[in-house]
């Protein structure tokens, strides 16, 4: 892509102008170059990239792409673009961390070494709550009575919400 800039000044300009791109997510604008998004194949903002400005996701009059999707996660999934790492937001929890990868055709094993503990160890959270109820509910349906499931599912969040 550097090949492809004049060092001749205006035509410098007209290539970078060209190149810029603004995408709207949630309602937060993110600008950035065509050539940045083509920084990781094979997703969902290559395909754009590759094919600008032809999908239904371009708004020709306002001169830009809208996603309904997370605004916030959007921002680590862009930098993963600019730098080549991603990154986990601290604050978001990793099942909607893996929805939203997956919108943009992203693999979670690209997480790196650093968020990808948390990251794990929420998932699996999330993984062992699932069958805790799941088995719950079988040993409800099997005993024709319910009553133990809140009180055990109560004493095991107190076990793994941090918060409490
Ligand atoms: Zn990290």
């Amino acid at each position: 892509m550097a090949g492809k800039i004049s060092t001749s000044g205006d035509n410098m300009f007209d290539v970078l102008r060209n190149d810029r791109i603004t995408i709207n997510v949630g309602g937060f604008r993110h600008n950035t170059f065509l050539t940045t998004l083509k920084n990781i194949p094979d997703t969902r903002l290559s395909w754009i990239a590759e094919n600008h400005p032809n999908s239904s996701d371009y708004d020709p009059v306002l001169g830009e792409y809208f996603f309904d999707r997370h605004p916030r996660i959007f921002t680590e999934v862009l930098n993963y673009y600019r730098i080549g790492k991603l990154h986990c937001p601290v604050d978001v929890c990793s099942a909607l961390f893996q929805e939203e990868l997956s919108y943009w055709g992203i693999n979670e094993r690209d997480i790196e070494p650093c968020c990808w503990v948390l990251y794990k160890r929420q998932m699996n959270t999330e993984e062992t709550l699932k069958t805790f109820h799941l088995d719950n509910a079988r040993k409800a349906s099997r005993d024709g009575c319910d009553n133990s499931k809140g009180k055990e599912s109560g004493r095991l969040l107190v076990y793994l919400d941090p918060r409490r």
